[in-house]
């Protein structure tokens, strides 16, 4: 469903991603763990056309971009966005409109869809992510936990064929990482094709189909969570490992 082909990213002289080549299947739940500033946000704003690709391809579904040190077009950028959608660490919840407010505002505004239809599928994705009482909050009611489920509600209303996750728990409280890593996890029980940036080792593990270990801009190895985490193949990959599990 989704090809990246010797994508690499540029800022400025500071080469970020070198030539990084992935495949996703539909249904299939990717994460992509590593050390920070190895570039596994970039990977995957320019998987959502966030940030321009210096070169290589990009390929969602029907659409595909090639990337020639031009910025995509906007229609590019609209194309592949309609397919895809991001959770940010930092939820970007509207902070004057209410829980529910916020889930309807883009298929209401951006999609133009039926109004009466849009509340009746937030009002089912709040009960999904366990907010329903919450709906008429404003976000500065909401733990940090519950804005992040506020956020993939948001999100999932606009019916994305894959969701990205930007380090989805690491802004929380610890005793509220959970409520947001089960959300994910009933999606992607759910079928849900899903690529989690993620600091939670333990999480990656039990949730994803596979995972890629990224360091200085490469992939230095993927492979089922079971074999990378318990046989890493590459010395970088085991040192990783070893100061993180
Ligand atoms: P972390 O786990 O700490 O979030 P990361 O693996 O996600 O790190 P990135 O955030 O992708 O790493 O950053 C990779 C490199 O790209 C870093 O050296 C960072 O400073 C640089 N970088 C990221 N965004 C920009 C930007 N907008 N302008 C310039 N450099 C950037």
């Amino acid at each position: 469903m989704i090809k990246v082909d010797q994508l690499s990213k540029n800022f400025n002289d500071n080469e970020v991603l070198k030539s990084i080549s992935l495949e996703i299947e539909q249904g299939e739940v990717l994460s992509i763990i590593g050390p920070s500033g190895s570039g596994k946000t970039t990977l995957l704003r320019c998987l959502n056309l966030l940030e321009s690709p210096t070169s290589g391809s990009l390929k969602i579904k029907d659409v595909v971009v090639t990337f020639n040190g031009k910025a995509p077009s906007k229609k590019q950028k609209v194309d592949i966005q309609q397919y895809s959608g991001m959770v940010f660490q930092h939820f970007h919840l509207f902070p004057h409109k209410t829980v529910i407010e916020n889930v309807i505002e883009a298929p209401l505004i951006v999609q133009k869809r039926d109004k009466q239809e849009v509340v009746t599928e937030a009002e089912e994705l709040l009960h999904k992510v366990g907010l329903s009482a919450h709906k008429n909050h404003y976000p500065e009611q909401l733990s940090g936990g519950q804005k992040q489920r506020a956020a993939i509600a948001r999100i999932l209303a606009l019916k994305p064929d894959v969701l990205l996750f930007d380090e989805p728990t690491s802004a929380l409280d610890p005793e509220l990482v959970g409520e947001v890593l089960t959300v994910i996890k009933d999606l992607a029980r759910e079928g849900q094709t899903m690529i989690i940036v993620t600091h939670e080792m333990h999480f990656a593990r039990e949730v994803s189909d596979r995972v890629v270990f990224i360091a200085d801009g490469y992939i230095v190895e993927e492979g089922k969570p079971e074999v990378l985490f318990s046989s890493p193949q590459e010395e970088r990959t085991k040192k990783f490992l070893e100061k993180v599990l």
